[in-house]
């Protein structure tokens, strides 16, 4: 979510100032700093980037800071007075008025701050992507209703607020005119986008039917569900729509009812399971990743244990982990927390095992299979070679033959590393045309 609005902040300082990226510091006029603070290590590391900033100054005086994203929005005033050498404060939802900060700054010579949630003025007033990447992401929705008690979101991002349908099938149909085949929706929650069409609220459902009927778009993914909201027309999309990819992050955070709870995610393990279930009977072949909590206050044993059977149950591929981390102005940050930090770090391990454990024996058995691939770019490996994705979304590198971006390919997966696969491109030219599905 974030890089996707780093790009935006990029696209709007390139068409509204005619800036463009450098990679070296010490030549920019401005640098901009886009934070998160959904834990406090990722908010710390804003003060300690801010502070090397200032040391640059001393050779390149004119050069302004800027600070944007969730930190800015949370600290405010906080941040300006903690860090004097920010120039200009500005918040997620008012990333679109950059431009207009900077001049102000630069004309008044006084620092500026705007972190507003102007709902969706945002939205209309950033310039369309030029990307040309094979993979898009569209932002579709922002913010969140659902104060879970360990998150920071709705009170850094806002409350929920989504897009009319028109723009994004706007914007898709722009984006695929670029190269775009695989079309990433994005959201908070995504799965509770109430977008308006033809004068009526219509849901994410609605949204991928619609998105999978434009002829250039073969996938389609969504990121960030909440299994409270994914509703029986969102399973159902899964026979409707082949477009849509067989692979959704679901963030289930805990295995234990009782942490579930007081976190106050709205689903029990039963419920959670029954989703799983519900998904899989209309697509055998799905595979689900997802986020977890550890050591969130009073997290036991038992509580612990709950959350690896789930995770076997489930067999989860590719997911993240993380030691909970108290936000403020959250329920859980009142909560006490009885669990030392050792056995919360010792939690994280045995869990993370298990979880590399288990997605590197989902690589392992891709080995000899043929994996429909979107092809996404130049291999980071090695730039004369390409490289795809697969439904699952790991990476595979491959000598390109015939092969261009934006192709569907079907590969044969040759080699299983940690991070990415070896692929052998089947049949040439007959690749080309597949669709996905
Ligand atoms: N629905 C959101 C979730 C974002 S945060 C979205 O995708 O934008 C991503 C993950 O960070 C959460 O699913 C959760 O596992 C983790 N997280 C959120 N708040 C946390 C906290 N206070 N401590 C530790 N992890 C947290």
């Amino acid at each position: 979510m974030n890089e996707y609005d780093s790009m935006k902040v990029l696209d709007l300082m390139r068409e509204q100032e005619k800036f463009e990226v450098t990679d070296n510091e010490k030549e920019a006029d401005l640098l901009v700093l886009n934070t998160c603070s959904i834990r406090e290590k990722a908010q710390e590391k804003v003060f300690h980037q801010v502070g090397r900033w200032k040391k640059m100054r001393g050779e390149n005086p004119d050069v302004k800071i800027a600070v944007g994203g969730c930190v800015a929005s949370q600290e405010g005033e906080n941040l300006r007075k903690r860090a004097p050498d920010v120039d200009i404060v500005f918040g997620p939802q008012s990333l679109h008025r950059l431009p207009e900060l900077y001049k102000r700054e630069l004309e008044t010579g006084q620092s500026q701050m705007d972190v507003s949630f102007p709902k969706l003025e945002k939205f209309d007033l950033i310039p369309k992507s030029e990307s040309t990447d094979a993979s898009a992401f569209v932002s579709v929705m922002e913010g969140c209703n659902k104060y879970c008690s360990f998150c920071v979101v709705p009170k850094t991002r806002g409350h929920e607020v989504s897009r009319s349908v028109q723009d994004i099938l706007d914007e898709v149909k722009h984006l695929v005119k670029k190269g775009a085949r695989e079309i990433h929706f994005l959201g908070q929650n995504v799965n509770n986008f109430k977008g308006e069409y033809q004068q009526a609220k219509s849901s994410l459902a609605d949204l991928i039917r619609l998105t999978g009927e434009i002829d250039e778009v073969e996938r389609i993914r969504f990121t960030t569900s909440h299994p409270h909201e994914f509703k029986p027309n969102l399973v159902e999309a899964y026979s409707l729509v082949p477009q849509l990819v067989s692979h959704v992050h679901l963030p289930v955070q805990s295995g234990s009812d009782r942490i579930l709870k007081l976190m106050r995610r709205r689903y029990d393990v039963e419920r959670y399971l029954s989703l799983i279930d519900d998904i899989r009977r209309v697509r055998p072949e799905m595979s689900f990743s997802s986020d977890f909590i550890v050591g969130f206050p009073g997290e036991t044993k038992d509580d612990f244990q709950a959350t690896l059977d789930l995770v076997e149950h489930v067999k989860f591929d590719e997911s993240f982990s993380f030691i909970y981390s108290p936000r403020p102005n959250t329920t859980a940050a009142e909560m006490e927390d009885s669990v030392p930090l050792e056995e919360k770090k010792e939690r994280l391990a045995i869990l993370q095992e298990k979880l590399n454990m288990l997605s590197f024996s989902y690589s392992r058995r891709m080995m000899g299979s043929i994996q429909r691939c979107l092809v996404t770019g130049p291999s980071k490996k090695d730039p004369g070679e390409l490289q795809g994705r697969t439904i699952n979304n790991r990476i595979v590198n491959f000598k390109r033959g015939s092969a261009r971006e934006g192709d569907l390919v079907d590969l044969e997966i040759v080699d299983v590393f940690s991070n990415s696969l070896r692929g052998r491109l089947r049949d040439g030219d007959d690749n080309l045309s597949y669709k996905a599905g």
